[in-house]
């Protein structure tokens, strides 16, 4: 969910659903003798990182098809330990590393909790690895190798707070990867390079009880997103109608001239009083969805609604649970589809990026924009009617005493809720690019610009070192104008820069990172001082340039044998 939005407008859905209000589905439990922590103790409590580690424990010990590797951890943090983060490797083979999977099927990624007070999904995802591994969806690894990772953020879940120990946004941290969960989380992507992957989030109590959101970044190739929106929602979508399920793709709305998606802490002044507009999920690539997307993966969001508290954890659960089977079913029945399209993309990406020509263009900066044949959409929500009561007591209250939010229950859901339609008039479902770049060869970092190579590294980029003083020609930014943001995690307000071709010596111990391998796209995003997603935007990468210099990081376009080495290359 958004952060720094009232609920009412913090996620909007505007495809029709069904039927609201109907009784809680349940999956037909398959093998009862392996309950999840949850079902256990009848969802009366949030399952906690200890009771992640013995169900995996003891359902590895009984599947032969189920892997657990630790992957990561996160940071001791006031008087919480450090935990291991956990990564389910389920395959029909039992593989434990990614040089043993069979890539002739699909690889399925699926995340969950990132925020940590979203705690559905993690309690979904643990049914869904348990009926993979000894349940009815066995079958189903004849067919596709599946990853989860079913609790990113331990100590969220237990704060029951949507950062991580280090108070950080792990949803907003796919670029810096400052957190150990979001480091954890592409080091696993980048190791086994799923084709398909999906992340799992709560939302507000909304009509549209699961959303599911595709790739909007337009440097990620389009047909990802139109067989996304098309079939597999469209799929999910009449699946979870029959289980009288609401659906909707999942969109935001925002304020208009705002970029409210970044995590930057925006102050309200700048905020209040503007008119909104509603689009899809946001292009910025520090997501789970758009930082895996970028490398042509099949990627998606999945928001289901939640009160957040624990009467209605069971409900929630059964929302996700079925959302993500689903979202499964329609991708392991597209099989052979996505991975030839994805390995196809991915293949065709690494070409363009191995020669240098300039209509091989990079989006650093795009916009929203009005779709002239369908410019507003009808969307159902939820509208309490106004003599509705907050809530049912749970204790005797007499006449003129006074009463608590403790004192009540809330309603079960959608219990006396209205359904209403509304129709919104600023519907943005396009996306336009304002700024492109050829993708050159590769660019030269400076040695003392450590942090950048080290991000890059994270991202599980390879980088060279020179070994050796080389006189090369290079493309450097001549920066003519700057107006650096003074808000943290935003690019710079203006930033104009004229390319010129200089010569230049890279000294020995500087380093290079070409765009000839996987992550040839998100490489120049990072890199380039124009992005609206690049390093440039977090000040812990001291990337913003003054007036009249150049920009410290160079674009190579001439293909020419450069003495390096490989930085870092070590076995991880
Ligand atoms: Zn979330």
């Amino acid at each position: 969910m958004k952060k720094g939005i009232s609920p009412v407008f913090a996620a909007w859905f505007v495809l029709a659903g069904t039927v609201v209000g109907a009784a809680p589905q349940t999956l037909a439990a398959p093998s009862q003798a392996f309950k999840t922590p949850a079902e256990e103790c009848l969802f009366t409590g949030y399952t906690q990182h200890e009771d992640v580690a013995r169900f995996l424990g003891s359902l590895a010990a009984a599947s032969a098809n189920l892997a657990v590797r630790v992957v990561g951890g996160t940071r001791e943090a006031r008087g919480y330990p450090s935990q291991d983060l956990y990564l389910c490797v389920l395959t029909e083979s039992g593989v434990r590393s990614p040089e043993k999977l069979d890539r002739s099927r699909p690889t399925i990624l699926i995340l969950a909790s990132q925020h940590g007070n979203e705690q559905s999904p993690k309690e979904a995802a643990l049914g869904f690895i348990r009926d993979l591994a000894v349940g009815e969806l066995r079958p189903w690894l004849r067919r596709a190798n599946f990853l989860v990772m079913p609790q990113c953020n331990p100590h969220g879940n237990l704060s029951d707070r949507r950062p991580n120990e280090q108070d950080l946004d792990m949803n907003r941290d796919h670029v810096k990867l400052e957190s150990g969960g979001a480091a954890a989380i592409h080091r696993v992507f980048r190791a086994w390079m799923p084709e398909a992957t999906l992340d799992m989030h709560e939302k507000g109590d909304d009509y549209y009880r699961v959303s599911l959101g595709c790739v909007s970044n337009i440097n990620i190739a389009p047909e990802i997103q139109v067989f996304s929106r098309r079939v597999v929602l469209d799929e999910v979508r009449r699946a979870l109608a029959k289980k009288n399920i609401t659906f909707g793709e999942y969109v935001v709305r925002d304020e208009m001239g705002m970029n409210t998606a970044t995590g930057a802490a925006l102050p309200s002044d700048m905020l209040r009083g503007r008119e909104t507009l509603l689009r899809y999920s946001t292009v910025e690539i520090n997501d789970g969805r758009n930082s895996l997307g970028i490398y042509q993966t099949l990627s998606f969001i999945m928001e289901c609604a939640s009160r957040h508290d624990l009467p209605t954890l069971r409900e929630r659960t059964s929302w996700q649970a079925w959302g993500l089977r689903f979202w499964a079913e329609s991708v392991v029945g597209r099989g052979e589809e996505i991975l030839a399209m994805v390995n196809r993309l991915r293949k065709e990406e690494r070409e363009r990026a191995g020669t240098y020509f300039e209509d091989d263009v990079i989006h650093l900066r795009m916009d929203y924009k009005r779709d002239p044949s369908v410019l507003q959409v009808v969307r159902k929500r939820f509208e309490a009617p106004p003599s509705q009561a907050r809530g049912i007591l749970r204790v005797d209250k007499k006449a003129g005493e006074t009463v608590t939010a403790s004192d009540l229950e809330p309603f079960p859901y959608a219990g006396r809720m209205k359904v209403v339609e509304e129709t919104v008039k600023n519907w943005f479902p396009l996306v336009s690019s304002r700024l492109t770049v050829p993708r050159p060869l590769g660019y030269v970092i400076p040695s003392d610009k450590a942090q950048v190579v080290e991000n890059l590294l994270r991202h599980g980029i390879g980088v060279g070192l020179f070994t050796r003083d080389a006189a090369l020609s290079v493309e450097a930014y001549f920066v003519t104008d700057i107006e650096p943001s003074d808000i943290d995690w935003l690019p710079p307000e203006r930033i104009e820069a004229e390319k010129r071709k200089i010569p230049v010596l890279a000294r020995k111990g500087d380093f290079y990172a070409s765009c000839d391998q996987p992550g040839a796209t998100l490489i120049p995003l990072l890199l380039e001082p124009q992005s609206q997603f690049g390093l440039i935007c977090y000040g812990r990468f001291d990337l913003v340039p003054k007036k009249g210099e150049f920009f410290s990081v160079w674009r190579v376009v001439e293909d020419r044998a450069l003495p390096l080495a490989a930085y870092k290359n070590f076995l991880r």
